[in-house]
């Protein structure tokens, strides 16, 4: 479904991304594990299109990706779930919903928006609020509410687990490994080695902008080198 070829992006002259490489089939969640400042949401900028790439290949669904603006992903079915949620604090939590499904006009968004709710009754609980009122795991939950609404078939998520109580990142795990039942095909990007991994399919790690370290992830959670630099054991 996303297959990336030795891509390469800079901040100015500072390259960050040296040569990245990775592929991911429909109905796979694949995560990227990494330490601070490996490059991993640099990663998931350059597939959403809102970090411009000097080398490599980005195809998706068998379309080059490499010149298509980030809006016109999103219309192909890729869409970023950002990292620390983003979510319009102000708006409703409706209006937050309603702007994922920006693209479409249709009656669908009406029941888009009920399976939404149906999905987390605690949106629906709180749909006529502000999102800024929300605890972290709602605004999460929201966050990956309004990109569902653009209906994707490629989902990235940058740290949904960031910040949130071990109760609620168990949660929010649940919620990304039942995206394979709604035939989202998901992209990981955790700091949470563990959680990530043991909801995942596959997993690579990044080390400073280079992938080091691919394979299944029950492969990956037993590798001593993961356990001892990304597990803490
Ligand atoms: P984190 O978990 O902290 O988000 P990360 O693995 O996602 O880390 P990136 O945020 O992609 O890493 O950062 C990769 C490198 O690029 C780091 O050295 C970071 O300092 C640098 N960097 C990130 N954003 C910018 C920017 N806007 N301008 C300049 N350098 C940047």
């Amino acid at each position: 479904m996303l297959s990336v070829s030795q891509l390469r992006s800079s901040y100015g002259r500072i390259e960050v991304l040296h040569g990245v490489s990775l592929e991911i089939s429909a109905g796979e969640i694949v995560v990227v594990i990494g330490a601070n400042g490996a490059g991993k949401t640099t990663l998931l900028h350059c597939l959403s299109g809102i970090q411009p790439i000097q080398d490599g290949n980005i195809v998706f669904r068998g379309e080059s990706f490499n010149t298509v603006p980030a809006y016109r992903r999103v219309k192909h079915g890729l869409a970023q779930v950002p990292e620390g949620r983003q979510i319009f604090t102000s708006l409703s939590v409706e209006e937050n919903l309603r702007l994922g499904a920006y693209l479409y006009t249709d009656d669908k968004v009406d029941r888009d928006m009920e399976d939404a709710f149906n999905m987390f009754p605690i949106l629906r609980e709180k749909r006529n609020l502000p999102a800024g009122g929300l605890s972290g795991g709602q605004q999460q939950m929201l966050a990956i509410a309004r990109a569902l609404l653009s209906r994707p078939s490629c989902l990235l998520l940058d740290e949904p687990s960031m910040g949130l109580a071990p109760i609620l990142v168990a949660q929010i795990f649940d919620v990304v490994k039942n995206l394979k039942s709604l035939d989202v095909t998901v992209l990981l990007v955790e700091q949470n080695a563990f959680g990530a991994l043991s909801i995942a399919d596959r997993g690579y790690v990044m080390e400073t902008g280079h992938i080091t370290l691919s394979g299944e992830a029950q492969a990956l959670i037993v590798d001593p080198r993961i356990r001892s630099a990304y597990l803490g054991l």
